[in-house]
């Protein structure tokens, strides 16, 4: 047997390297993660070239990956049926063929200060991960051609690593790590059990740890929604969310054309707190070809929809792609075509479904309101392009629904002969609201108004100015023309006594009022301040003096 051969990692692997030992170690386990989606990706291509060519290695062998402990010896084997690797291949993609993303990653990694391990899976590098938790790396592999001869790839993370020529009768890869001394904890098998059930679950070939399968392996999300049970959907919810409540509900949707699209999403039964105050993004996974390319995708979903969590797996986002539209999300704000169209088809089925849950489940839907509803205000006011989805989904307290909660449709349907605006009061709370003098002329002539009492109504009325041609108008301005005919109020003061009252007013408010005028429209309450502003930037000026600014 010919000693190995000596060899030098490329310029960029050698910084990759030197990151990683240099890295904050705060996530580490997900070496595992990425020995397990290459394995898997290595499984793929397998079934891919067997479905053209018998002639491989051990045709029979069973697809899967096996994960060996040696607590004594301090190491980790993690062992596939997949293609398995020449010598060649060891050289060039174990250490030096140019990487473009490797350039990449160093970059980040060093720009933006990101941790490491967060981010290496996401640049073709994941490999090199393993120098996080191991001191010496020893890869032992047969390529399924019949006529390759195994071969053995060692390093010990430097700038250097080693090719030789090995024992090893059956087709695939074997990756023995030896762990660093501070890494020990990774020699367990409970530990590990844990990290692939965090990371790799729905891994879709099986993942043994001694005889025994680890991972639930077939994806709930790429199955019939028909066979799939509600105890999965919880298990699978409880399992990604941490969250022991069940979820409010939840959208399966599975095709595979005009788009392969995979995507169970959950609406949680309750929000986090303080979830608004701390902006969390969509804490959505997404998959691509079984691997998790994403923990935390960000832009599968509008913004206001951050609430939801779930999966999102498409074959049609090819792995080189999908790291593309990673490393760009993480800088600008760029999508590929692809999940542009799977945003869309998210966004399209979350709004039906919502809309569907209101019909058949008022009192979910009501729950979800009562949880959510300030995100689709949110969205009325930032999101432009999907307003008219929005709207639909908004619910109001008005002065003659009690406590029901009616829509914007309701409302229309029940005005008045002659109204031709929505009128709205806003209060400081929805109590303040309900009691507002400006509401006396709409009482006495049977209008119902809308009840605003939350910051967030303030901020919503800026992208919501008119619904299906009819203008929102706050009950407080002075120049309304009310349809229907009523009495004028009786005045309960003759013209001395007002003047009378007027200037005591005046001499008590001074420069805080500018006028002060005998009400038309009074009835049941003795005054109300109105403003001679009826400019749209009112409500944000309100919103400004509630937050105290
Ligand atoms: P990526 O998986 O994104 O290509 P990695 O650094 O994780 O980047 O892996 C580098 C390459 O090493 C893979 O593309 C593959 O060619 C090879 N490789 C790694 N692990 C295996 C394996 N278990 N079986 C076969 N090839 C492998
Ligand atoms: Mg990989």
């Amino acid at each position: 047997v010919p000693a190995p051969e000596a060899m030098s990692f490329r310029a960029e692997v050698q910084q990759v390297l030197h990151i990683l030992a240099h890295s904050l170690y705060t996530d580490r386990e997900v070496f595992l993660r990425e020995l397990i989606s290459n394995a898997s990706d290595a499984i793929n291509r397998l079934q891919f070239e067997m479905l053209t060519n018998q002639d491989v290695l051990n045709p029979e062998a069973e697809l899967a990956i096996w994960i060996e402990v040696d607590k004594e010896a301090k190491t980790i084997t993690v062992r596939d049926t997949g293609t398995g690797l020449t010598r060649q291949e060891m050289i060039d993609h174990l250490g030096t063929i140019a990487q473009s993303s490797a350039r990449a990653f160093v970059q980040q990694a060093k720009e933006q200060k990101a941790n490491a391990s967060e981010i290496i899976g996401q640049f073709g590098v994941g490999f090199y991960s393993v120098f996080m938790v191991a001191d010496k790396v020893t890869v032992v592999s047969r390529s399924f051609q019949p006529d390759a001869e195994a071969a053995v790839w060692e390093s010990t993370g430097g700038n250097s690593f080693t090719v030789g020529v090995a024992e090893h009768a059956e087709r695939g890869t074997s990756i023995t790590l030896h762990l660093k001394d501070d890494a020990a904890e990774f020699a367990n098998d409970w530990k590990l059990e844990q990290i692939i059930k965090r990371h790799s679950d729905f891994v879709s070939f099986p993942i043994y740890m001694g005889e025994r399968q680890v991972n639930q392996q077939k994806a709930l999300w790429r199955r019939a929604p028909r066979e799939v049970e509600a105890e999965q959907y919880k298990s699978l919810y409880q399992q990604m969310t941490m969250d022991y409540d069940e979820p409010l509900h939840k959208l399966h949707l599975s095709t595979d054309v005009p788009i392969d699209l995979h995507s169970i999403l959950f609406v949680p039964a309750k929000r986090e707190r303080g979830l608004i105050e701390r902006r969390i993004e969509g804490k959505i996974k997404l998959y691509s070809r079984k691997v998790l390319i994403q923990e935390d995708a960000k832009d599968l979903l509008p913004s206001y929809f951050r609430f939801i969590e779930g999966v999102v797996d498409s074959e049609d986002l090819p792995l080189n792609v999908s790291r593309e539209g990673v490393q760009s999300n993480v800088g600008a704000n760029t999508q590929s075509p692809v999940q542009q169209r799977i945003r869309k088809t998210l966004t399209g089925r979350m709004h039906r479904e919502l809309n569907e849950l209101a019909d058949k489940e008022p009192e979910k839907f009501a729950a979800f309101w009562k949880e959510f509803g300030v995100f689709i205000k949110e969205g009325v006011a930032t999101d432009y392009e999907q307003r008219e989805e929005l709207l639909k989904l908004l619910r109001f307290n008005s002065t003659t629904s009690g406590d029901d909660l009616i829509t914007l449709a309701d409302y229309k349907g029940r005005m008045i002969e002659g109204q031709k605006e929505i009128y709205y009061v806003m209060g400081g709370s929805l109590e303040a609201a309900r009691t507002s003098p400006h509401l006396d002329p709409f009482t006495a002539r049977g209008i119902e108004v809308l009840l605003f009492g939350d910051l967030m109504d303030g901020f919503m009325l800026s992208g919501l100015r008119e619904f299906e041609g009819l203008k929102l108008r706050n009950v407080d301005e002075t120049d309304l023309e009310l349809p229907g005919d009523v009495d004028a109020p009786e005045p309960r003061l003759n013209d001395a006594e007002f003047s009378t009252l007027a200037e005591q007013l005046a001499a008590t408010l001074g420069e805080h009022i500018k006028e002060i005028r005998a009400s038309k429209v009074l009835r049941d309450n003795p005054a109300r301040l109105v403003s001679d502003d009826d400019g749209p930037g009112r409500e944000m000026q309100r919103i400004q003096q509630m937050l105290g600014r």
